[in-house]
């Protein structure tokens, strides 16, 4: 491996909300040189075990990963778990639990989306003909599909998003809870996106201070989608917090060109990067 790996946290396949399977994931990350890459489906490891033999025939590093939904104040949190042990058989029994508040929580959606005249029975069907966990961004493209919307954002702001008429406020475990499953499994609990809760600055920081508590001992301070101005904040927030900082795209979608895999911006420097833990 060359002195800097191209090194990639965050991604999903379609064992959540991405297009590609965990297979065709890893081949496109080798493709892109990257060295070592976190497969992070929503509250599912269904995919690793496919990703880490495409990993070995490839020589590409594959880091066990995981994002899973909290609740913290009536906000859905997303904490990243790296390098878990997928055989723990408390965070199989939690990912189990999430899968079943997963389809429960998309049921109500589309009965809410019935309420107001749509096709809720066949949106839902739409969703979970999907190989993967049922998230809002399946439904989101149901409903650019029946023709109802003609984006996935406009599903969001229209429908789906908070305020709107099929929303249902989070069910998520605690914060906490979801901090321990992952350290339980070995790994390490990383807030994914920090900059991207609509939160104030002051709940901001009692989310990091409440997430520190837990045991959560990094952030993700480069996302794909991140400005400039976010990296600067979420390292500010890494270095006087005492987190290490992970990186990766939040990859889902090739055809989503402005948000490919591993082509990231560098840390700033006075972070410590979450993988020096692990030997990289
Ligand atoms: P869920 O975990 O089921 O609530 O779905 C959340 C997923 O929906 C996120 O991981 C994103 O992939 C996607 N998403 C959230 N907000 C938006 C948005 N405004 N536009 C498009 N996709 C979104
Ligand atoms: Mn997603
Ligand atoms: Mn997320
Ligand atoms: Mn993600």
């Amino acid at each position: 491996m060359s002195a800097e790996p191209s090194i990639d946290l965050h991604t999903h396949s379609n064992c959540s909300d991405g297009s590609l399977t965990p297979a065709e994931l890893v081949s496109r990350a080798a493709a892109a040189d990257i060295d070592v890459l976190a497969l992070t489906d929503h509250d599912t490891i269904a995919g690793l075990t496919d990703a880490a033999a495409r990993a070995d025939e490839l020589g590409l590093r594959l880091v066990t990963g995981v994002e899973i939904s909290a609740g913290w104040r009536a906000q859905a949190i997303h904490v990243l778990g790296l390098w878990i042990d997928p055989a723990n058989p408390a965070l199989r029994r939690a990912l189990a639990a999430q899968a079943e508040l997963r389809s429960l929580r998309m049921r109500r959606i589309c009965a809410r989306l019935s309420a107001v005249g749509l096709p809720g029975e066949r949106l839902l069907a739409a969703v979970e003909a999907n190989p993967g966990l049922p998230t809002r961004s399946h439904l989101a493209a149901a409903l650019v599909a029946e023709g109802i919307v003609s984006r996935t954002d406009e599903a969001f702001r229209k429908y789906l998003r908070r305020g709107r008429a099929a929303h249902i406020a989070a069910e998520w475990p605690a914060l906490a809870t979801v901090v321990g499953w992952i350290r339980e499994a070995g790994g390490i609990a990383s807030l994914a996106h920090p900059a991207r809760y609509a939160i104030s600055a002051g709940a901001r920081r009692q989310l990091l201070a409440e997430f520190a508590a837990a045991g959560g001992t990094a952030i993700e301070v480069v996302t794909g989608a991140n400005a400039a101005h976010h990296v600067e904040a979420c390292a500010q927030w890494a270095i006087k917090s005492g987190f290490t900082a992970s990186v990766g795209s939040d990859f889902h979608h090739p055809q989503h060109a402005w948000n490919p895999l591993g082509r990231l911006a560098k840390l700033p420097p006075g972070v410590t990067p979450v993988w020096r833990s692990h030997g990289l």
